[in-house]
C-alpha cells in the first residue's frame, strides 16, 4: 500500500538506455510517478528524482551507465537531496553490486519488479537508502495503465514477458524472467482504448512475441491473435518484435494476407548464418531451416520487408562461419539489418567459451558485414523510386520542421516537404530519391 505525501511538487525524469521493451517501461514508470504526484522535466538537472532505465544486453551499454553516472555524481552533487534510482536489466542482473560501484545510486529496482516501484519511491521518500527490489512480479507485470505515451501516434503494447530460450549468449532469461503471457482481453481492451483515444498504429511487443500463447484457451496462437487484433473497430497498423524463427509458421503469410493492418514488416533475428555457430548459440535452428522460413515469407503476395540482427565475432567463429553469414545476409536479401560484435555478458553460458574472437577482428568483421548491407540496402531502396507508399507522418525530419518523416508499412523511413499538420496522417508520398536508410519523397495530392 503506497502512503506518499510529496511535501512539495516534484519533478522527474527519465533516462532510457536499450530496446523498445525498454522504452516502453519507461512509459509505464512516468505513469506511475505522475500518480504519485511528481512531473515530468525535460531536464535532467531540474530533476527531484533521477531514473536510469538500463541495458545489459552489451558490455557498451553497461559501461554507459556507469559513466552516465559519474556524469550525474557531479550534477547532484549540487542537489543533495535529489534520488537517484536504477531500473531495468542491468540493475536485475546487478542488484546490490551497483551500490557499491555507484554509492550516490538511492534505489534499484529490476525489469521485473516495477508494480512495486511506488511502494519503493515513497521509502525512499521517506529517507530510507539503498532500497532494492529484483523479484520477479509475475502477475502483476503488465496491469499498469499507460496514458503516458511518448508519441501520440503510435503505440507499444506489451503481450507478453520473459523469455524461456536461453540462448547462450543472452542475459535477458535471467534480466526479465520466465515467459509470461498477456490474457487477451486485456490486450483486446488496451487496444481499443488506444484506437479510441486516436492512435494510429500499435507495435506488440515480447521478446519472443510469437511465442505469446493464451493462458484462458480463448485464442490458439499469436496468428489468431493477430488476427483478433486486426479486427478492432478503427485500427489502422499493427506491427510486432521481434518474433523468434522457431515459432514461425506459414500461417503469419496468411494473416499478413488477408488484413492489411499488419505491416507487411517482419523483424527475424537470425543471428548468425553458419549452423555451427548456431548450435553453440542454442538458437535451435539451423541455417537452412531459417531460410526455409524466410522462403515461404518471400513468396506472399503482399512483399514482406525483412530485417534482422546478427552478431559477428561470437566465441570460435571462424573465418568461414563468418562467410556463411555474408552469404545468408545476399540470400534473404534484408532490407536492413542490426549487426553487433559479440560482448560475453557475466552469468551467460558464452561467457565462459574459450576461443575468443580478437577485438580488432571482431570489429573488421563488422565493418565488412555492414558495408556489404549497405550495398544491399542501396539496390533495395533504388528501386522504390517512382512508386508511391502510403506513409504514417510521425514526426519532422532532422532537416527542420518543413521536412515531415514517416515510415511506409514496410517500415521504410521516408522524408518529404509538408506541412506540421499532417502529423498523425496517413497520407501517400511518391518516393523520389534513396539513401542505404531513408528515402525522400513527395506528397501525393488528393
Ligand atoms: S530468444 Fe531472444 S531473448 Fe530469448 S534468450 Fe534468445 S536472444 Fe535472448
Amino acid at each position: 500500500m503506497v502512503d506518499l505525501k510529496l511535501s512539495k511538487e516534484k519533478k522527474f525524469f527519465i533516462e532510457t538506455f536499450g530496446c523498445q521493451m525498454n522504452q516502453h517501461d519507461s512509459e509505464k514508470v512516468a505513469e506511475a510517478l505522475i500518480n504519485l504526484g511528481y512531473s515530468p522535466t525535460p531536464t535532467s538537472s531540474e530533476a527531484d528524482l533521477l531514473l536510469l532505465n538500463t541495458c545489459n544486453i552489451r558490455e557498451k551499454a553497461n559501461q554507459k551507465v556507469f559513466s552516465r553516472l559519474g556524469a550525474l555524481h557531479q550534477t547532484y552533487g549540487a542537489k543533495p537531496d535529489a534520488k537517484i534510482g536504477l531500473l531495468g536489466c542491468m540493475a536485475q542482473m546487478e542488484a546490490d553490486n551497483i551500490f557499491k560501484k555507484a554509492p550516490r545510486v538511492d534505489f534499484v529496482v529490476g525489469s521485473s519488479s516495477y508494480s512495486f516501484l511506488p511502494d519503493l519511491i515513497a521509502r525512499v521518500e521517506k529517507g530510507e537508502r539503498k532500497v532494492i527490489d529484483v523479484s520477479q512480479d509475475t502477475d502483476r507485470l503488465f496491469e499498469i495503465n499507460t496514458q503516458t505515451r511518448k508519441n501520440p501516434y503510435k503505440a507499444f503494447v506489451t503481450i507478453m514477458e520473459g523469455c524461456n530460450r536461453f540462448c547462450s549468449f543472452c542475459v535477458v532469461p535471467y534480466t526479465r524472467g520466465p515467459e509470461r503471457s498477456r490474457p487477451t482481453q486485456h490486450i483486446l481492451s488496451e487496444i481499443q482504448s488506444l484506437v479510441n483515444e486516436g492512435f494510429q498504429e500499435v507495435t506488440l511487443l515480447g521478446q519472443t512475441v510469437n511465442s505469446w500463447t493464451d493462458s484462458q484457451g480463448q485464442v490458439n496462437c499469436f496468428t489468431d491473435l493477430l488476427k483478433r487484433l486486426a479486427e478492432v473497430r478503427g485500427i489502422r497498423r499493427i506491427r510486432f518484435t521481434s518474433p523468434h524463427p522457431n515459432d514461425f509458421c506459414p500461417d503469419i503469410v496468411d494473416v499478413i494476407e488477408n488484413f492489411p493492418v499488419v505491416c507487411n514488416h517482419i523483424h527475424l533475428p537470425v543471428q548468425s548464418g553458419s549452423t555451427r555457430v548456431l548450435c553453440r548459440m542454442k538458437r535451435d535452428y539451423t541455417r537452412e531451416l531459417y531460410l526455409q522460413k524466410v522462403e515461404f515469407l518471400r513468396k506472399s503476395k503482399r512483399e514482406i520487408a525483412l530485417s534482422t540482427d546478427i552478431i559477428v565475432g561470437f566465441p570460435g567463429e571462424t573465418q568461414d562461419d563468418f562467410e556463411e553469414t555474408l552469404s545468408l545476409v545476399e540470400l534473404v536479401d534484408y532490407d536492413s539489418i542490426f549487426s553487433f560484435k559479440y560482448s560475453p555478458r557475466p552469468g551467460t553460458e558464452a561467457f565462459s567459451f574459450a576461443e575468443a574472437v580478437s577485438e580488432e577482428e571482431k570489429s573488421r568483421r563488422l565493418q565488412v558485414l555492414q558495408q556489404f548491407q549497405r550495398k544491399i540496402q542501396l539496390q533495395r531502396n533504388s528501386k522504390m523510386v517512382g512508386k508511391r507508399y502510403e506513409v504514417l507522418v510521425d514526426g519532422s525530419s532532422q532537416r527542420g520542421t518543413k521536412t515531415l518523416a514517416g515510415r511506409t508499412t514496410q517500415n521504410k523511413i521516408i522524408n518529404f516537404p509538408g506541412s506540421q499538420e499532417l502529423l498523425g496522417k496517413l497520407v501517400e508520398v511518391q518516393v523520389t530519391n534513396f539513401l542505404p536508410n531513408s528515402l525522400q519523397g513527395e506528397l501525393v495530392e488528393c
